[in-house]
């Protein structure tokens, strides 16, 4: 894929053709941002327009601003995982990056492409790379081989060594605008336009969340948040909103559970919750339904909305993403949930 033909990151993608056409794009780039607003892709881009054999005469691009063809026999292979001057590293079964696999793509970079202009090595989840194979790393990026290129991707740089991160600029990604993500199911994932919009609205910039919100798996969070919302409706007393706080972070019915897990499990039917709150501020506004996240339960929704007016639903709202930035601060799951429960 070439860069024009990605969505979004206008600026990012200009920025790393110019620095391509001066040939000053640095040895190492750390792409950091949301989860799934398309770093990787960037990544295989870059690689692609390093190595295409038809970028003298490019497509869409300009000698300032050059762009893979994404058609000639380079393109292709590096789109496909298959060419042997790009090297794709990411997590194995264990979940980590292993030192091993850093070790044989070291080796490889310290060569000569053998048919590309640029050897390539992306690492997806770099955060995974375990601290033994970030040092394996860190001696390469002190004096990166004249003809390679390293790309690490992450939405976690934190968990990168310092030592790593000082050596590799950061590029960073921003979430997608509801347009481009609704673009992108369209175009690459067989939405029909509606749909592709309701889930887009509840996907806060990322394509991930918004493949997410269209899933099975998803439907029962919604399900669950929901249920939250019909009891307290009525505005119960104390132990009965603290019990239904505790079915939102139950397991989930034949899933794995795990302290990480349950608490990823959470983290959804809180995002569910808030997008339930989003569409009765928009019920409640007699906003046009057009705007719901989740068009497909508006009758439920216009049921709740007596009980949620534009204010409660607003301050819910703003409760729950408390609660979602909290926990992703590692703060307990009930004492989150229980917070939450007696504030909706
Ligand atoms: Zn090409």
């Amino acid at each position: 894929m070439a860069l024009s033909d990605i969505k979004g990151h206008a600026s990012l993608r200009r920025l790393i053709a110019r620095a391509a056409a001066r040939d000053t794009l640095p040895p190492c780039l750390v792409f950091t941002g949301p989860d799934g607003v398309g770093k990787r892709r960037v990544a295989v881009a870059v690689a692609e327009l390093l190595n295409c054999t038809a970028v003298a005469a490019p497509r869409g691009g300009t000698a300032a601003s050059p762009d893979a063809c994404g058609k000639c026999g380079a393109c292709q292979r590096i789109a496909r995982g298959v060419h042997v001057d790009v090297i794709i590293i990411e997590p194995g079964e264990t979940g980590s990056i292993k030192v091993d696999a850093v070790r044989t793509a070291v080796n490889q970079v310290a060569f000569r492409p053998f048919e590309g202009r640029r050897r390539v090595v992306i690492i997806d989840d770099a955060d995974r790379l375990v601290p033994e194979a970030q040092n394996a790393l860190l001696k390469t990026l002190e004096e990166p081989p004249a003809a390679s290129v390293f790309l690490l991707v992450t939405s976690r740089p934190h968990l990168l060594l310092a030592t790593v991160r000082s050596r590799c600029p950061e590029l960073r990604f921003g979430g997608l605008s509801t347009e481009e993500i609704g673009d992108i199911l369209v175009s690459r994932h067989q939405f029909d336009p509606t749909a592709a919009l309701a889930a887009a609205a509840s996907a806060d910039g990322s394509v991930a969340r918004a493949l997410e919100a269209g899933s099975g798996d998803s439907l029962e969070e919604r399900h669950i948040a929901a249920e939250m919302l019909e009891v307290l409706a009525s505005a119960p007393n104390p132990k009965r909103r603290l019990e239904t706080g505790k079915q939102l972070a139950g397991v989930r019915r034949g899933g794995r559970s795990s302290a990480a897990a349950d608490r990823e499990t959470l983290t959804r039917r809180l995002r569910a919750l808030a997008t339930l709150l989003r569409d009765l501020q928009v019920l409640s506004a007699r906003g046009d339904r057009a705007w719901l996240a989740n068009t497909d339960s508006a009758e439920e929704l216009v049921g709740l909305v007596p009980a949620y007016d534009i204010d409660r639903a607003v301050r819910g709202f703003a409760c729950v993403d408390r609660a979602i930035a909290a926990l992703t601060r590692n703060a307990s799951p009930k004492v989150v949930v229980d917070w939450l429960a007696l504030q909706l």
